[in-house]
């Protein structure tokens, strides 16, 4: 059984950055998602994918007990994505979105889906993020993700869907575009009157800002000597943060702020290399060890003030 459910999309992305280039490598929300999220919880995906589609290069994710049922193979070509990368390794420039199968696509959540406690609704079409909202439970914890392309094309049927979400994952330049506010905190502010609980900011190397109604919390981005590509960081923070919550099964504020450090742990490995390559290779290990160098970083002794 999955307690945690993704739809998203499943890509093939062609990326440039400072420090190489590739065409048609494997991506989308959807996958990076299911990828990170997989070490934590029991992951359901539902996307759709072109008939160009080479099923076999996502086997590996049946190896990592995620449920594929929910992918349909469909006419078409597969969602493409190209971007590109300047030395500002924290702004992804968008050369060209082809949506192909996205635009037909009308998510169908698979019956053995339909009880999962935790729902992340990755970047792809607001209006099929409504979609899948009307076939969860009620009480599920839903999770929003949106980027500039669905902003600009997408607003109503965006602001439509936020209202129905408990929790927002957005990156800083998107949350000042949706809400015309400067101001991080200004900004969750506004989308908190909308309805969603908790407003988590990405700002790339500098780390996530959480926003409640009570609370702030930050924390920083993992100091990597070296970052390679940044494609699909958030996508991984994402899975990162709900397999955690879906693994420990509540959303205290605590343990969302456990989450936040979980996500920004798996995003400092996704940046390490091209795609979705070092989440792939990544063993627990691994995790446990980045967790501890990690939390070295941000801990210090109180400070006794007289
Ligand atoms: P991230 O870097 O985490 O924001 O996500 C990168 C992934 O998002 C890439 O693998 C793309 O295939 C996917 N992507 C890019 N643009 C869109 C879009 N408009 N809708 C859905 N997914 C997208």
């Amino acid at each position: 059984m999955i307690n945690l459910l993704v739809v998203g999309t499943i890509a093939y992305d062609s990326i440039e950055t400072p420090f190489g280039k590739a065409a048609d490598v494997l991506g989308g929300s959807a996958l990076y998602f299911a990828n990170a999220a997989s070490f934590f919880a029991d992951v359901g995906v539902v996307a759709s994918v072109g008939q160009d589609f080479d099923l076999s290069e996502i086997a590996f994710l049946k190896d990592r007990n995620v449920d594929v049922m929910g992918i349909s193979v469909d006419e078409g070509r597969t969602f493409r994505w190209e971007g590109r990368y300047g030395y500002d390794l924290n702004q992804a420039i968008t050369l060209k979105t082809e949506l192909n199968v996205i635009e037909q696509f009308r998510p169908k959540v698979p019956d053995d889906y339909l009880d999962a406690d935790f729902v992340f609704l990755a970047n792809i079409d607001p209006e099929l993020q409504s979609h899948v909202i009307d076939q969860t439970k009620r009480d599920a914890t839903i999770v929003l993700d949106t980027m500039n392309f669905w902003i600009e094309n997408k607003l109503p049927a965006l602001m439509d869907v936020i209202k129905r979400v408990d929790m927002i994952v957005v990156n800083e330049s998107e949350i000042r575009e949706i809400t015309g506010e400067y101001s991080l905190v200004k900004g969750a502010k506004r989308l908190m009157e909308m309805g969603p609980h908790y407003i988590i900011v990405k700002r790339g190397e500098y780390g996530v800002l959480m926003a409640a109604q009570d609370e702030l919390f930050l924390t920083p981005a993992y100091p990597l000597e070296d970052v390679f590509d940044p494609t699909g960081a958030g996508d991984t923070f994402a899975g990162g943060f709900m397999g955690y919550l879906a693994n420990i099964g509540d959303v205290s504020p605590e343990t969302i702020k456990q989450a936040i450090v979980m996500g920004s742990v798996m995003a400092s490995f996704n940046v390490e290399d091209f795609g979705i390559n070092r989440i792939k290779r990544l063993a627990y290990n691994e995790i446990r060890e980045r967790y501890t160098a990690f939390k070295r970083c941000i801990h210090f002794s109180d400070i006794e003030l007289r």
